[in-house]
């Protein structure tokens, strides 16, 4: 038993891996199919990676060739958008915080980190520590458009995740007033006075 961590096949009985090309800079590299490498002639299965002649190697196959410069793939230096790199997966968000792209269950998640984010702002659910709706509505903030920004805050306080009372007394206390994310939660906010 061996799978693919690309098409999550099991490589003695699949006939392909599903990853046709990878990218560079977003353009696509078609991979080299298993036969067409030079001095290779595919007449049956590969010895490496188990898929059918004329099929795609699984990633990661030792007979596969590099599609860029043509040496063995898993050895060359050439580096495609999927290997994702350290330095770009960190980030600084609108807020001057610091942010990691990761990815959880297959799901590509953006985690903010912030130094001192106060006991107020943090809750437990499910017995995850975590921000309170409001100040996680305040960090994500500056990503979004107001649209969708109004929509969040109004499906928050629907959910009475927090009330309009509460949202404003926290964005009027003195770590909120300059603070990017709390300025837009600020425009969308209905007025207290319509309550
Ligand atoms: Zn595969
Ligand atoms: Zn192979
Ligand atoms: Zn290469």
């Amino acid at each position: 038993m061996a799978i693919c961590d690309w098409c999550n096949r099991e490589m003695t009985t699949a006939r392909s891996c599903t990853v046709a090309d990878l990218h560079l800079d977003g353009v696509s590299v078609p991979m080299v199919p298993w036969g067409r490498e030079p001095g290779w002639r595919a007449t049956s299965r590969c010895h490496d990676c188990g898929v059918l002649p004329r099929q795609l190697h699984h990633l990661g196959c030792d007979v596969q060739r590099c599609p860029l410069c043509g040496d063995q793939m898993m050895s060359c230096e050439c580096r495609f958008d999927e290997d994702g790199s350290d330095e770009e997966d960190l980030g600084v968000d609108a807020n001057g915080c610091l942010t990691e792209r990761i990815v959880v269950g297959g799901q590509e998640v953006i985690v903010h980190y912030d130094a001192d984010v106060p006991e107020k702002d943090l809750t437990v659910v499910h017995g995850i520590p975590c921000t309170t709706a409001l100040r996680t509505v305040i960090d994500i903030a500056t990503g979004i458009d107001d649209e969708h920004l109004a929509r969040i805050v109004s499906d928050c306080l629907g959910r009475g995740l927090f009330t309009l009372e509460e949202a404003w007394g926290r964005l009027e206390e003195a770590d909120m007033v300059e603070r990017p994310g709390a300025l837009r939660v600020r425009a969308v906010l209905p007025p207290l006075a319509a309550a």
